[in-house]
């Protein structure tokens, strides 16, 4: 199976690494010729957007669905230049909208379509560990299995076109939430005179306890590394995203908004570059 992968930043550029080392034939390609660099001398085989190879799969891993309306429809535009037949698998963290209106497109040009959005981060990336939720049909799943399970260490098929992204969002607004509430709980217990470590190690064995507190405050909190890899800028966007999706449904979710509120998600932000467990009021 030819992979060629689409947006080699911090997830993109280690999924390519990691299908290489599993035998797959991959190729590389992103618009910036720092992170071709990057991955060629790692190994990979990289391109340039005017020369991408015919592929069984074009794996997107890009910041925005704006981004992957471009690589579809525009530049390198695999609306028309992918082979029939080919998948193409957003494994972005996308807008659900434009995942079905784009999946409408892709299988109109005879294509196949698959959301795959990812967690894990790019330590599960390297090493074949992401968590997946797919969105799209059980032959195009059934198809791309060997990759999927190349890539993942546990895949989760939510629905048809589109719903991968919807759940991606539900889970991200979860994560930002679990990440002020924990904040806020370990806080009132510390100033009453408990240690963060003694406060989640109680969490943690009782009904409070969440991926933040198991694994965000412990790796990347208490230790003071804020070294995840996913920005706070990729975390607005998706409360945004989130925000966006639930006032499409003309469901306003009064807790969706607070935690859009507290993540400053609207206005301009030098902290977009900070590690997202880096909580702040500022
Ligand atoms: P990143 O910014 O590190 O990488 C994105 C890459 O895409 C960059 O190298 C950029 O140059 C490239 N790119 C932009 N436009 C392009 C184009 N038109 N053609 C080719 N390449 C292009 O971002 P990331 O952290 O790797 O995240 C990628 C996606 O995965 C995002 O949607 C993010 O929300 C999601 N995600 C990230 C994490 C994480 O921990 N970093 C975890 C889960 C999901």
């Amino acid at each position: 199976m030819k992979i060629t992968v689409i947006g080699l930043g911090q997830m993109g550029g280690n999924m390519a690494l990691t299908l290489q080392s599993a035998g797959f034939a991959v190729t590389g390609m992103d618009t910036v010729e720092g992170a071709r660099e990057r991955l060629a001398a790692q190994g990979l085989n990289v391109v340039t957007p005017d020369a991408l190879p015919a592929s069984d799969v074009y794996l997107l891993s890009l910041p925005t669905s704006e981004h992957v309306r471009e690589v579809i429809e525009t530049t390198p535009g695999l609306l028309t230049r992918a082979p029939v037949g080919s998948v193409i698998v957003d494994a972005s963290t996308s807008d659900p909208v434009v995942s079905r209106e784009l999946a409408g497109k892709v299988t109109a040009a005879g294509l196949h379509w698959l959301d795959a959005p990812v967690s894990g981060g790019p330590k599960g990336a390297a090493t074949g560990r992401l968590g997946m939720l797919l969105g799209g049909d059980e032959a195009t799943i059934a198809h791309v299995t060997p990759m999927l399970e190349a890539m993942s260490a546990k895949y989760t098929h939510v629905g048809g076109p589109g719903s991968g992204h919807v759940v991606k969002l539900a889970n991200n607004y979860l994560c930002a939430a679990h990440l002020v509430t924990t904040a806020e709980a370990v806080a009132m217990a510390a100033r009453s005179g408990v240690e963060p470590t003694a406060c989640l190690a109680g969490l943690n064995s009782g009904s409070g306890r969440s991926a933040v507190s198991e694994v965000n405050f412990p790796e990347w909190i208490l230790s003071g590394r804020f070294d995840s890899g996913f920005t706070t800028g990729l975390m607005r966007k998706d409360l945004r995203l989130a925000r966006d999706a639930a006032a499409q449904l003309g469901m306003p979710l009064s807790l969706l908004q607070k935690v859009v509120e507290m993540w400053h998600v609207d206005r301009d932000h030098p902290s977009d570059s900070d590690d997202f467990n880096h909580i702040t009021d500022t």
